[in-house]
């Protein structure tokens, strides 16, 4: 039987460390949903679309075609067989994943493929509404949070590593504006999922994190 075990939160709350190193451990794949809707904002944004012009988007939404693959243990994002990976970690397109995916088209169709893949190989799914509408039968689901604050700092220090001097201010600015975008969607909000564990993460440590999310694992 495949297993699955999802993770959804806010941006920042450690989600992808804790899904990737989960999957290492158990020796899973992990999927990485945030990853496709930057994916499909990159590819936007390099058409010359305006992410939150509704016609231009939908317009072009079936050219898209996404392939996910692992090379050396990352995953990679192919759009159109071009690798768009190296693109979409930068700020700009944080907001303009969070804008394109409140769109159902867009999201119904990152769902089938993310979908797909669950149901083929057993896997830690991480992003915002992974339990509570891709996954809702999922065997193990966790909802991870932290405060806004920690969180901005989190990302601010990862920011400030890859050498990208944006400001604090700034960065918290950006993450609760999407926790609103991203939670008052119409269409498949981050909502905490039925049954899941909620982990406020604000006072934990990476390890202390694992640990609890482990012992709950059987
Ligand atoms: O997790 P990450 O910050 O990479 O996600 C980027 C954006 O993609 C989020 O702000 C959210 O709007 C969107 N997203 C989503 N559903 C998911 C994963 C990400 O709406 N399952």
């Amino acid at each position: 039987m495949i297993i699955n075990i999802t993770i959804d939160g806010p941006s920042g709350s450690g989600k992808s460390t804790i899904a990737k190193a989960i999957s290492k451990d158990l020796g899973i794949t992990y999927l990485d949903t945030g990853a496709m809707y930057r994916g499909v904002a990159y590819y936007v944004i390099s058409k010359g679309i305006d992410p939150s012009d509704e016609k231009g988007v939908l317009g072009i939404l079936d050219d898209i075609k996404m392939d996910i693959i692992y090379k050396d243990g990352e995953q990679k994002i192919i759009i159109c067989n071009q690798d768009v990976t190296p693109y979409i970690r930068e700020h700009n397109i944080s907001m303009a994943a969070s804008t394109v995916s409140k769109k159902p088209a867009v999201r119904l169709k990152l769902v089938e493929l993310q979908r797909k893949i669950a149901s083929q190989t057993d896997c830690v799914i991480d992003g915002r509404d992974i339990g509570s509408y891709v996954l809702p039968n999922a065997k193990y689901k966790f909802y991870m949070t932290a405060s806004a604050e920690e969180r901005a700092k989190r990302r601010h220090k990862e920011l400030l590593e890859k050498g990208k001097d944006i400001g604090y201010e700034e960065v918290l600015e950006d993450i609760k504006k999407r926790d609103i975008q991203d939670s008052t969607r119409a269409f498949a909000p981050l909502v905490v999922p039925e049954g899941a564990v909620v982990v406020d993460t604000t006072n934990m440590t990476i390890d202390q994190v694992l640990k609890y999310i482990k012992e709950r694992i059987c």
